[in-house]
């Protein structure tokens, strides 16, 4: 181990070319103190987190950090691969031997200040084993033989992942201007990120300029992305023109693209083909479109239909956003979630089908496999119709119910197919896949090859499907929330009987309000399965264009369907303790909670697991 003091030399340029995301943990300004780190944040490039790259060997994490104690903390950690924490008011760096066990590799001599911002960082060269470690101006080398690469899990600020772990284990204190870089920076290199921080320049990247241009930048537009969809564009200032694209059965219903350099300036966007829209027919409630600046999705209020054009207008509040008729859910964000998942003990993932050409549908199998006895059996598919984005999220929230209630997992046997159409997905499309064909009219005689591994896969599960699902979202302009189910003529009494119980009670706990009862047509998914097993087959169709409509409340209706499941199987979930709460003065909020490991949350955004009883206090910004 040698150490190297550093003397801070600012250099004039650097040319590094890295991918690199700064999550600038808090709005406003510099090493803020407002907030609560206790919540952690998971930035696992779901929903829109601001991550650019969560894919990578060599890394470079840095951050600002003010401790408020030297309880033991993670500041930084990517399950598996590394971690940076405060050991007990010392920084203390180090991997995940060949991505598995945990190996400090380093701890920092000199204690970390408590209640003061700290400049830490941590670089790791996964080509020759080099690490360095920086608290403030001073940086310390070493080197290892092993290995780190494990890329299966996301990136957490200021705690650890419960889920994989057992129990967090929170930073106590602020976390500030976190970045990662995809290389291993050298001291020097890393320095001169402490400099550009401290002389308040912490969003830039390497290939940014380091001093502002007066003149703004022109808008920027992008839609040449996994589940991007947009026909062709023209910029003129801050107005921009844009036509939508269709997909191969001709239906357009997406838009999705991204806007750059359009931080505090307000753009004016003119759909010039709205006739073409099928998102803007059969309109019942107004037509907003979804954005995002990393963070969440929010309507775009600011709208007028005139003469075939539909326009609108917003003034962006980040540099970066992503402009989309539905909360975007692309195809790389539904293989990290089932890699993720892949890691749950409850859960198997099996590969269906492929198209030969790197595309595979994939299943999630989940299920207490200890319990041998029968088991009830439920099988589930999503984005037969890749813009129906509403199905992937109920689904979401169904299968974190389930991971969360093993209950659900002791005589039930979940089946989860999130994806039926990838390359539709993929290709921004609305409704076909790339032959162009609807997959839920192919379910009769195909040469579909997701159809056709689906059917596949239910006739190796065999006759003892109990229930069938199909979810979608509605198109065009309907706001309610449609559950389609059979006729009695159509299917029989006994199976109706069956039906309408479970109808019944997903009537009294979902928000799901309008039935439409109709006969077996064996092209689509849900009559091939009748028709074929018997079981009962229902589809879920949340209407996308409801504007009060959030994922939350999608994943937290997924919750409510898979309880509903259960409990029509016969299981019972004991009611979870309400966590108490007062308010007094001055936005101060007290939270008692009622017993330690239940998960609270305040708000939309702040969640926390308490570790004790104790009373915990936070000022509400
Ligand atoms: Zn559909």
């Amino acid at each position: 181990m040698k150490k190297i003091m550093i003397l801070l030399v600012l250099l004039s340029s650097l040319v590094l070319g890295s991918d690199v995301v700064f999550y600038h943990t808090y709005d406003d300004g510099e090493y803020s103190t407002e907030g609560f780190i206790d919540n952690g944040i998971v930035v696992d490039g779901i929903d829109n987190d601001w991550i650019y790259n969560n894919s990578f060997e060599s890394f470079t994490a840095i951050a600002m950090i003010k401790p408020y104690s030297t309880a033991q903390g993670y500041i930084m950690h990517k399950d598996k691969m590394f971690l940076l924490q405060n050991y007990k008011g010392n920084l203390q760096a180090g991997i995940y031997r060949n991505g598995i066990s945990w190996t400090p590799l380093f701890t920092v001599p000199v204690s970390v200040d408590t209640n003061e911002w700290n400049f830490v960082a941590f670089s790791w060269n996964n080509s020759n084993g080099i690490y360095t470690t920086c608290l403030n101006n001073e940086c310390w080398n070493g080197d290892t033989s092993y290995s780190t690469i494990n890329n299966n899990y996301p990136i957490t600020i200021g705690e650890r992942r419960a889920a994989l772990w057992g129990s967090y284990r929170r930073f106590n204190g602020a976390i500030d201007e976190t970045g990662l870089f995809s290389d291993a920076k050298s001291v020097d290199e890393i320095i001169i990120i402490k400099e550009k921080l401290d002389l308040g320049l912490h969003y830039l990247a390497d290939d940014e300029p380091i001093i502002e241009p007066e003149e703004p930048l022109e808008l920027r537009i992008d839609y040449n992305f996994d589940s991007g969809a947009l026909q062709s564009y023209e910029i003129n200032g801050d107005d921009v023109r844009l036509w939508l694209f269709s997909d191969p059965q001709g239906n357009a219903y997406n838009l999705h693209f991204n806007i750059t350099n359009c931080t505090n300036r307000t753009v004016n966007f003119e759909i010039m083909n709205e006739v073409e829209w099928d998102y803007t027919e059969d309109t019942e409630s107004p037509t907003q479109l979804v954005y995002s600046c990393g963070n969440g999705w929010n309507r775009l209020t600011d709208t007028i239909e005139q003469s075939g054009i539909y326009r609108f207008s917003h003034a962006f509040e980040c540099n970066n956003a992503e402009i989309s008729t539905v909360f975007a859910y692309s195809m790389e964000n539904i293989n990290k979630r089932i890699d993720y998942m892949h890691f749950h003990p409850l859960t198997q993932v099996e590969t269906l089908g492929d198209n030969n050409a790197g595309a595979n549908i994939r299943k999630i199998i989940i299920s207490d496999t200890s319990i041998t006895t029968d088991k009830n059996k439920v099988y589930m598919i999503a984005r037969q119709h890749p813009g129906e984005t509403h199905g992937s999220f109920l689904m979401d929230g169904m299968m974190d119910e389930i991971l969360s209630n093993p209950e659900l997992t002791q005589n039930i046997e979940w089946h989860f197919v999130p994806s039926m159409n990838p390359i539709g997905i993929g290709l921004g499309y609305t409704r076909s896949d790339e032959f162009g064909n609807d997959l839920n009219r192919q379910w009769e005689e195909t040469t579909s090859w997701q159809v056709n591994a689906v059917k596949d896969d239910l006739a190796s599960v065999g006759y003892g499907i109990d229930l069938f699902i199909d979810s979608h979202g509605l198109a065009h302009g309907q706001d309610y929330m449609k559950l389609l189910s059979f006729t009695e003529t159509s299917i029989g009494t006994n199976l109706y009987n069956d039906q309408q119980g479970l109808v019944t009670m997903l009537d009294e706990n979902t928000f799901f309000n309008y039935f439409v009862e109709s006969g077996v047509y064996t092209p689509m998914a849900r009559s091939h399965f009748i028709s074929t097993y018997g079981g009962i087959g229902l589809s879920f169709e949340p209407g996308q264009h409801n504007t009060s409509m959030t994922i939350a409340k999608l994943e937290e209706e997924g919750a409510n369907i898979a309880i509903t499941i259960g409990d029509y199987f016969g299981v019972s979930i004991p009611p979870e303790p309400e966590p108490m709460f007062q308010v007094i003065m001055n936005g101060i909020v007290i939270y008692e909670t009622p017993n330690a490991g239940v998960e609270i949350t305040i708000g939309e955004d702040y969640t926390f697991m308490p570790t004790t009883s104790d009373i915990i206090t936070f000022q509400v910004t």
